[in-house]
């Protein structure tokens, strides 16, 4: 079943009670950009006022502990996050996997902890500029969702891959249109064997890394991307819906 793409904003580490502006110019703009499902990932401190603000588009966390509770101080769990509003997390992060040191292990665990509490999970995969220049970006990113990704009976629905090369994160670099549609390609025969064929398919995969308004287009159309994942753009309504509306002209054409 086609579903309709996916853009989510990451706003990482930004933003105060101020920017619930933007995320209530997103919803209301997204009532007419039905094609396209939108979500944002504010930070913790500003999930349940941004649930409380915006009724048409998803809301998730940036990253969850791995347990529902306990001495973990300045922790928060996927029980907690879905109680403020999060129906979804992102999870393993190129910048939680090396300020954190999250390995692929931790990354399925907390995986396991979300898809327990209720949430849905975009998990990220991606290779470093240096692993793409020995020739192993596709054996990285294999082995990184084989050992990211929890079990689930329902993957299609509850399950969303975010394909994001460490490199083309905040630099204004992405991969060649062909190389972008070979990582998915790649990413979806991945999904075939962990998940089995009749799930994989309809899974969604999201490219994430540099995307733009003015770019936008052309990376959407990439073959397997099922939409993107957005930081530095998703922060302000009218770049965001720019974005957006990139994509409900994919969908169009
Ligand atoms: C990200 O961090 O998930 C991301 C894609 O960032 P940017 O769009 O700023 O490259």
């Amino acid at each position: 079943m086609a579903k309709r793409p996916y853009i989510v904003g990451n706003w990482k580490m930004h933003g105060t009670r101020a920017m619930l502006a933007e995320a209530r110019a997103i919803d209301r703009a997204s009532e007419r950009l039905i094609k396209v499902e939108v979500a944002v990932a504010p930070p913790f401190t500003l999930i349940h006022a941004t649930r409380k603000e915006a009724n048409l588009i998803g809301i998730g966390a940036q990253d969850c502990h791995n347990l529902e509770g306990g001495a973990h101080t300045g922790d928060i769990s996927a029980v907690m996050l879905k109680d403020a509003g999060a129906g979804f997390t992102i999870l393993g992060h190129s910048e939680r996997r090396a300020n954190h040191g999250e390995k692929d292990a931790d990354v399925r665990a907390k995986g396991e902890a979300a898809l327990a509490a209720g949430m849905n999970i975009i998990v990220c995969v991606g290779e470093t500029e240096q692993q793409r220049d020995a020739g192993k970006a596709t054996s990285v990113v294999t082995k990184m969702l084989k050992g990211s990704l929890p079990q689930c009976d329902d993957p299609a629905e509850r399950i969303t891959i975010a394909y994001e090369p460490v490199w083309a994160i905040g630099t204004g670099r992405t991969p060649t249109i062909e190389d972008i549609g070979d990582m998915h390609k790649a990413i979806r025969e991945s999904l075939v064997a962990i998940y089995g064929e009749d799930a994989a398919p309809d899974m969604r995969i999201l490219y994430g890394g540099s995307v733009k308004r003015e770019n936008a287009a052309e990376l959407l159309a990439a073959e397997e991307v099922g939409g993107a994942l957005v930081g530095g753009a998703s922060l302000s309504a009218e770049s965001f819906l720019g974005i957006i509306i990139a994509a409900a002209e994919t969908e169009e054409a």
